[in-house]
């Protein structure tokens, strides 16, 4: 949309209008779309690079909407975030994780991803609620808190006043936490020394995105040798190519995520990939 330049006209420009009703309307859909049962979640594999087979996975959420079928996360993520529906798309798609995390607990013993890692957005972890909320969703789902990692963005962690204090609470309850998109907000290393976190999710535009050649090869070999020193986990997202893969083991990493290991897919999909990996 256009800046608001003081032109009075633009209240009765019609292709304003109909783009601010479409969002409207957009919103007003995606507060019902929980209960009507268009919201699911997909799991991606998170692999260990030595072997390429899965230890966890990232549980994505996706909508799929009557009229226009599957919605991006990237469109409906931040309309949620304005109108306040992700405190419950939030709290569904943590219930979603511990579910699912018990089911494979139950399914494969000890053998079980070690970890599914669940978005929390900055609206979350800045919602005083939020902690209880988490407690609540353990106990009624019996899931293990220690196969749970919650991913936030520097973004929501600088957001959030009382972020350092929410993230020590949950590592308390045994939850791992992870700093996503790393490398692409405002922050600085000097962050990782302010906030307690476990892991560090390199983004994908320093693997195989704008900046993978030159620049993004240095940050990628630079951020490991960080991480290593202060004993944090490294992942790196967005890995498309063998080649790409090559380049991170040889930098040293352990454990990456991207299509090349395996695309958001349905959990009984997760499970078919997971499988064979165990007997291996
Ligand atoms: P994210 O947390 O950075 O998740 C990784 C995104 O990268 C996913 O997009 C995934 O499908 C995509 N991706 C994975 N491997 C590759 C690859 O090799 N190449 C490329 N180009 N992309 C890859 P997705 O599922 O569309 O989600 C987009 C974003 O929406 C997520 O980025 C996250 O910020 C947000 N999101 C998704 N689900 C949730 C959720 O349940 N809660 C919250 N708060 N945010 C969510
Ligand atoms: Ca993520
Ligand atoms: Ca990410
Ligand atoms: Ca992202």
């Amino acid at each position: 949309a256009k800046a608001a330049g003081g032109n009075r006209w633009q209240w009765f420009d019609p292709g304003m209008d109909r783009a601010a009703d479409e969002a409207a309307r957009l919103a007003a859909d995606l507060r019902q779309a929980l209960h009507r049962g268009q919201i699911f979640a997909l799991y991606q594999p998170i692999v260990d690079l030595t072997t390429e087979t899965p230890v966890g996975a990232e549980i994505l959420m996706r909508w799929d909407h009557p009229e226009h079928g599957l919605i991006p996360p990237d469109i409906f993520i931040p309309l949620a975030e304005r109108t306040g529906t992700i405190i419950e798309l939030g709290r569904w798609v943590l219930a979603q994780a511990c579910r699912q995390s018990a089911e494979w607990t139950r399914h494969f013993g000890a053998a079980a991803p070690r970890r599914i890692s669940v978005n929390v957005s900055a609206h979350q972890l800045a919602d005083p609620a939020f902690l209880t909320t988490v407690r609540d969703i353990l106990a009624e789902t019996g899931a293990d808190p220690t196969r749970l990692m919650i991913e936030v963005t520097e973004t929501a962690v600088l957001n959030a006043t009382s972020a350092a204090h929410q993230l020590d609470a949950l590592r308390e309850l045994g939850l791992r936490v992870a700093l996503d998109d790393f490398g692409t907000g405002h922050s600085s290393l000097s962050l990782l020394l302010d906030v307690p976190v476990d892991v560090l999710k390199v983004d994908k535009s320093f693997v195989s995105g704008d900046y993978a050649d030159q620049a993004g090869a240095i940050v990628v070999r630079n951020l490991i040798s960080f991480t290593d020193d202060f004993g944090i986990d490294a992942v790196a997202e967005g890995v498309e190519t063998p080649a790409q893969a090559a380049r991170l083991r040889t930098a040293g990493y352990h454990y990456a995520q991207g299509y090349l290991f395996g695309r958001p897919m349905t959990a009984a999909a997760f499970e078919a990939l997971f499988t064979p990996a165990r007997a291996a």
